[in-house]
């Protein structure tokens, strides 16, 4: 009947974050900085608001953002893009993601996708009409099982969709593994999209590799990024998506009738911060590491099992042996209003066989915040 108006949820993002507001509790759940971001950024999009950039920018962004994706496509990966035909800017990488879904699949199409995912792949691919193909990463090491990706390709097969650095398992693919996901999509001649929003949240002086760099993949593959995680500056909504003409063109057919364009104030900034020196981009990630292991230290201080983390924003503990057996997902609103503090339930980043034990606290805070939820959690497990 129509009574039901949409078979859509609420993501977990919306609801632990507001939980959170009603118990006044450290939200370490969703992911965003609790500070500003860079004051000169936030002092370019002010300057630029203010003398006149207020009406719709072209429907493939600003030549001056579009030219700083591919100089940084150049600058850190070495890769060779024309700004004019390969780069397009979106509204925040979840609008870069629905844009080439939506562009791409038809109907009966196949998606090859990784478990644990981003909780926006999903609904959006079924909205689509195709069809999604999982595998399993697993814990620890949230490695998998080449005959089981290989199994997840057929001839209906159209993309893989991965994240690198991934959300909420803070896995950082190393070369091998995206070798043998570049030679499946060769051979079933299909395409990829990757999903790098966190590259620049690399640890302990691993590379970060984009897909789009291993060999024969450079025309297969439509790379995304965003402004929210390079910058601090969640709430801005500026993505960008590179690949080659073949692929970005149907993008850009979903991208018009998504939001057709993005704030030209906070284009400006963010082309700005994509010029800024190396020193800013290590500082990011050394700023980062050390949240990291300062998270690390007070969770494993408060009983918990921390599981190593590569990169991204997050780091995941097992709540397996505190015989709380409730699942995740009731533990997490259960530590949200008894002990004060909010981390998300790894089970939202699956859509089969969710694991129940692992919940994902985020360390892109202030060390004050930290410190404050270790010292909330102390004594609780
Ligand atoms: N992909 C992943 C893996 C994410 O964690 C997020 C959330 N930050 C996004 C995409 C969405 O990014 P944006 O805010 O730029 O839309
Ligand atoms: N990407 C953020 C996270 O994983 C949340 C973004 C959102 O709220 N949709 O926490």
């Amino acid at each position: 009947g129509n009574s039901v108006l949409s078979s859509y949820g609420t993501t977990i993002f919306e609801v632990m974050s507001r939980l959170a507001e009603t118990h006044k509790a450290v939200n370490l759940g969703q992911g965003f900085p609790d500070g500003n971001g860079p004051a000169d950024l936030v002092a370019e999009a002010t300057r630029y608001l203010d003398t006149g950039w207020n009406q719709y920018p072209s429907m493939m962004g600003l030549p001056t953002l579009r030219q700083a994706v591919a100089e940084h496509a150049r600058r850190f990966y070495g890769l060779d893009v024309d700004w004019a035909s390969e780069v397009m800017v979106t509204s925040g990488a979840t609008e870069a993601l629905a844009a080439c879904l939506f562009g791409l699949l038809e109907p009966g199409d196949e998606v090859v996708l990784f478990q644990p995912l981003y909780d926006s792949y999903v609904p959006i691919i079924r909205r689509a009409g195709a069809v999604p193909r999982f595998v399993s990463l697993r814990a620890p090491d949230w490695s998998f099982d080449p005959d089981e990706l290989r199994a997840a390709f057929g001839p209906r097969t159209k993309l893989v969709l991965i994240n690198n650095p991934l959300n909420p398992a803070a896995k950082v693919w190393g070369w091998e593994e995206l070798s043998t996901l570049a030679e499946l999509v060769q051979e079933h001649d299909c395409l990829a999209v990757c999903d790098e929003v966190y590259e620049h949240l690399v640890f302990d002086g691993r590379p970060h590799i984009p897909l789009m760099a291993l060999p024969g993949m450079r025309d297969r593959t439509l790379r995304i990024g965003s402004a929210g995680k390079t910058f601090s500056l969640t709430g801005w909504k500026v993505g960008y998506v590179t690949g080659a003409p073949r692929l970005l063109q149907p993008v850009a057919k979903a991208h018009q009738f998504l939001t057709f364009t993005t704030p030209p104030n906070l284009q400006h900034a963010v082309a700005f911060g994509l010029r800024k020196d190396d020193a800013y981009f290590h500082g990011l990630a050394a700023d980062m590491q050390a949240k990291r292991d300062r998270l690390t230290a007070g969770l494993r201080a408060a009983g918990l099992t921390v599981l190593p983390a590569q990169g991204t924003y997050f780091v995941t503990a097992d709540i397996g042996h505190t015989g709380l057996g409730e699942g995740d997902t009731e533990f997490c609103k259960r530590l949200t209003a008894e002990a004060g503090v909010t981390a998300i339930p790894v089970s939202a980043f699956f859509d089969q066989d969710p694991p129940g034990n692992l919940i994902r606290f985020c360390f892109c805070k202030k060390d004050e915040t930290l410190d404050e939820a270790c010292r909330r959690l102390e004594g609780w497990f």
